[in-house]
C-alpha cells in the first residue's frame, strides 16, 4: 500500500497496534537496490508489519549536493516492496514532512542535533549539517510510525552510530537493528549514487574496497600501527581518485584510534568521476 500522508500512516499503524502486531521501519531515500532489499527482507522476517519510507530528505543535503538529481524511482520501489511483503510504502512530499519551511532553516524548524564529537569527523566534516537533517527526519519517522524495530545499514556506519546515540540519549522506544553491507560481486558497495558512475568510474571505484581489504589483511598479519596501515592505501590510488578521508575509529563511539584492534572500523570517502563514494570495514570481522 502506497501512502503519502502522515495521517494515513498513523491510522493504519494504530490499527496494527490494537491487534498487538509488531511494526518494523526501514527508512530510505528510494532508488532501492539489493542493499536496501537486505534491510527490508530482515524487517519482514522479524516484524509482523513493515513500513518502508521513501523520502529524499531535503534538509540532509548540503548546498551544492545532488538533491535535485538524486534518482527517484518510486514506481519500481513500490513494486519491489510489494513483492517483498512490505505493508506500507510511505512516500511523503517535502511539504507533508516540513510544511512550507524553507530548506535547512534553523530559524523555522525544530532540529535534532547530534553531539558535535560524533559529527565533527568523517562525513560530518565536509557535509556540515547533514546529520542534523538525518536525525531530524529519522526522529520524525519514529514519531509517525512508532516502530518496534528500525533497520539501518552498516554502509552508513557513522549514521548508524549517531542514530543509536540519539535513540539512547532521547529514550526513544525503538530497537535499532544494524544490517551488514551488501556489495556487488566486484566488491563495490551498493549505493543509489552508483548510478552516476560510468563503467570506467566503476572500475576505479573498486579501489575503496581494495584499500579496506588490504588494510584488514595487513592487520590480520599483525600490523596495528594506524599510520603504517594508512600508508598501504596509496598503492591503490591514482589520478582518478580524490581521497576525502581514510580514518580509523572505534566502531562504537567513533573515537580516533592510533593502534588498531578488532573493534576498529576503517572509514573511507573518495570521489571517483566526481561522485562521492563511502565504504568501511570492521577489522575484527
Ligand atoms: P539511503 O536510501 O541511501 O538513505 O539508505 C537507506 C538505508 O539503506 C540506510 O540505512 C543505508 O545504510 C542502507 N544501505 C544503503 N546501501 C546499503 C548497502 N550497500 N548495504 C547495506 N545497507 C545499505
Amino acid at each position: 500500500m502506497l501512502l503519502h500522508t502522515i495521517k494515513e500512516v498513523r491510522d493504519q499503524v494504530k490499527e496494527w497496534k490494537k491487534q498487538g502486531l509488531t511494526v518494523g521501519l526501514v527508512p530510505t531515500m528510494g532508488a532501492l537496490h539489493n542493499g536496501h532489499l537486505s534491510l527490508i527482507k530482515k524487517a519482514v522476517e522479524k516484524c509482523d508489519k513493515v513500513v518502508v519510507s521513501v523520502f529524499v530528505n531535503p534538509i540532509q543535503f548540503c548546498p551544492g549536493e545532488d538533491l535535485d538529481k538524486y534518482p527517484r524511482t518510486l514506481e519500481a520501489d513500490e513494486k519491489l516492496c510489494n513483492d517483498t511483503g512490505v505493508s506500507i510504502v510511505f512516500a511523503p512530499t517535502p511539504n507533508e514532512m516540513y510544511g512550507n519551511t524553507p530548506q535547512r532553516s534553523n530559524d523555522f524548524l525544530t532540529y535534532v542535533v547530534p553531539p558535535f564529537f560524533y559529527v565533527n569527523k568523517l562525513c560530518g566534516k565536509s557535509r556540515v549539517g547533514h546529520f542534523d537533517g538525518v536525525c531530524t527526519v529519522v526522529n520524525k519517522l519514529f514519531n509517525i510510525v512508532q516502530p518496534d524495530y528500525a533497520f539501518f545499514g552498516q554502509k552508513d556506519a557513522q549514521q548508524l552510530v549517531i542514530i543509536k546515540k540519539m535513540v539512547k540519549d532521547l529514550n526513544i522506544p525503538v530497537e535499532i537493528v544494524p544490517c551488514p553491507i551488501v556489495r556487488e560481486a566486484s566488491g563495490l558497495a551498493l549505493s543509489s549514487r552508483n548510478k552516476y558512475l560510468s563503467e570506467d568510474d566503476k572500475i576505479q571505484a573498486l579501489a575503496l574496497n581494495k584499500i579496506l581489504n588490504n588494510i584488514k589483511d595487513c592487520y590480520k598479519q599483525g600490523i596495528t600501527d594506524v599510520k603504517a596501515l594508512k600508508e598501504t592505501a596509496y598503492n591503490f590510488l591514482n589520478e582518478h581518485h580524490e581521497l576525502e578521508y581514510l580514518e580509523f575509529c572505534d566502531a562504537d563511539n567513533l573515537e580516533d584510534v592510533t593502534t588498531a584492534n578488532d573493534n576498529t572500523r576503517v572509514f573511507i570517502a573518495c570521489r571517483v568521476g566526481g561522485v562521492r563514494l563511502i565504504d568501511n570495514i570492521l577489522l575484527g570481522e
